[in-house]
């Protein structure tokens, strides 16, 4: 099953504690870009789930989330990649959606857009609620310390039960090592 779940904001992108408002805003981590591109060269589907609810609370508007998905599907098509499926929750938790994680909403989206199953899939995210939503959905969950993820693997240490790494780089140089010595 190769199909790689990434949450945006924290994994891909610089987070911020102002929401992410725009394509200037939105700025890659380093290595995050090239990191895609080799999942996609390595027969890997990529797909992104990502809470926006800057849409819901009025922050910014649609046109703006288009731009920032446009630049980051520009860079990875430059960097030789693809990002196979990309949803988003627009809701606000008021909204009480089951599309905004922890709620499994969204990778049920992704299995459609691509037609399999996320079962056993990875998902990577620097928050709980991303792993859990991904753990509702059979996927096997892996944090990264980069946005906010240092500061929930403090807050979370005994309870985590899932790998973590440095940022999404380090997880995908293991996780295509591994495969290549398998
Ligand atoms: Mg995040
Ligand atoms: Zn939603």
């Amino acid at each position: 099953m190769k199909l790689v779940i990434l949450d945006r904001d924290g994994v891909i992108n610089q987070d911020s504690d102002n929401y992410v408002k725009s394509a200037a805003e939105w700025i890659p981590l380093p290595g995050s870009i090239e990191a895609m591109a080799r999942l996609s060269r390595a027969g890997y589907q990529v797909a992104i789930a990502t809470n926006q609810s800057g849409l819901g609370r009025g922050l910014f508007p649609a046109t703006a989330l288009t731009e920032m998905h446009n630049k980051m599907k520009t860079l990875v098509t430059k960097a030789g990649g693809r990002i196979d499926a990309l949803v988003w929750c627009p809701h606000t938790p008021d909204d009480q959606c089951d599309c905004r994680k922890p709620a499994p909403g969204l990778i049920y989206q992704i299995e459609q857009h691509l037609g399999l199953s996320a079962k056993n899939a990875w998902i990577v995210g620097d928050s709980l609620r991303d792993l859990e939503a991904g753990i509702a959905a059979g996927c096997k969950p892996v944090l990264v310390k980069t946005g906010k993820g240092l500061r929930m693997l403090e807050k979370n240490s005994e309870s985590l039960n899932a790998p973590v790494f440095d940022d999404l780089a380090q997880f995908v140089d293991q996780l295509l090592q591994t495969e290549i010595s398998e």
